[in-house]
């Protein structure tokens, strides 16, 4: 089956930006994610296009809310065809047992957010929450997993110590990916393509190295070739 690893990340303000991305890209080498920005200017229509048009679509909204809610938001989201959602992992055991209920027999997949990678410790003790970042990430993916998740989105950083503890089939979906001789831009800690994939990450989350590179389309076969190599 035809699984490619690279997402690349739709961050644009409008659907206009967005089609001539994509109309450029190729969906046996990549899928699409569509995040907040791009869903609140664009809504389900370009989700369908997007769908239509063959690619994966990673719908990236974190849904954090009561159990009802979000397992009502994962349906919905379910019903436009999109291959991978998500929500907070820190919405707690329920809300996820709720979100993997509604998906029902979709084959979507259901990942968590553990920590945002803009958290440092000193933020999560603000919080109320002890004992720092890595440990607050363990442990809500092993949640996430026990409540039958499919995964979780991780800093290529974290990917070898969550593979070692969750085993091989979670999926590691990973941003903050750069090219060797890439400008890092505002991404702290980055990884390249093949670095991440041999850390263990499943889905590599790419945006500007993609969407901003000279030529996108020679820029996505690299990578490809890449991580295949
Ligand atoms: O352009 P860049 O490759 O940095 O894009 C990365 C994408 O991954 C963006 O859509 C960003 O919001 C998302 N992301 C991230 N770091 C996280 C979670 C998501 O960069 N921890």
């Amino acid at each position: 089956m035809n699984d490619p690893k690279i997402i690349v990340a739709l961050d644009f303000p409008d659907a206009g930006a967005a089609r001539a991305m994509v109309a450029r890209l190729d969906p046996k080498l990549c899928r699409v994610k569509v995040g907040k920005e791009l869903f609140t200017a664009a809504g389900p229509a370009l989700v369908d296009d997007l769908v239509g048009r063959g690619y994966g679509v990673f719908l990236d909204l974190k849904f954090h809310d009561i159990p009802n809610t979000v397992a009502s938001a994962c349906k919905a989201a379910a019903r436009m065809g999109v291959w991978m959602m998500n929500v907070h992992a820190s919405g707690g055991r329920a809300m996820l047992q709720a979100a993997r209920d509604a998906m029902g027999s979709s084959p979507c997949k259901l990942i968590a957010v553990t920590v945002l990678t803009s958290l440092a410790d000193a933020d999560l003790a603000e919080m109320g929450i002890a004992g720092g970042v890595d440990a607050a990430v363990l442990r809500l993916a092993k949640l996430a997993q026990g409540a039958g998740l499919d995964g979780v989105v991780c800093s290529a950083r974290e990917a070898s110590a969550l593979r070692a503890n969750c085993g091989a089939p979670f999926d590691l979906v990973t941003p903050g990916i750069r090219l060797d001789d890439g400008d890092a831009g505002d991404q702290k800690r980055v990884m390249t393509p093949r670095a991440a994939m041999d850390a263990g990450a499943s889905y590599l989350v790419i945006g500007r190295p993609i969407t901003q590179a000279a030529d996108p389309v020679a820029m996505l076969h690299r990578i490809h070739a890449e991580i295949i190599a």
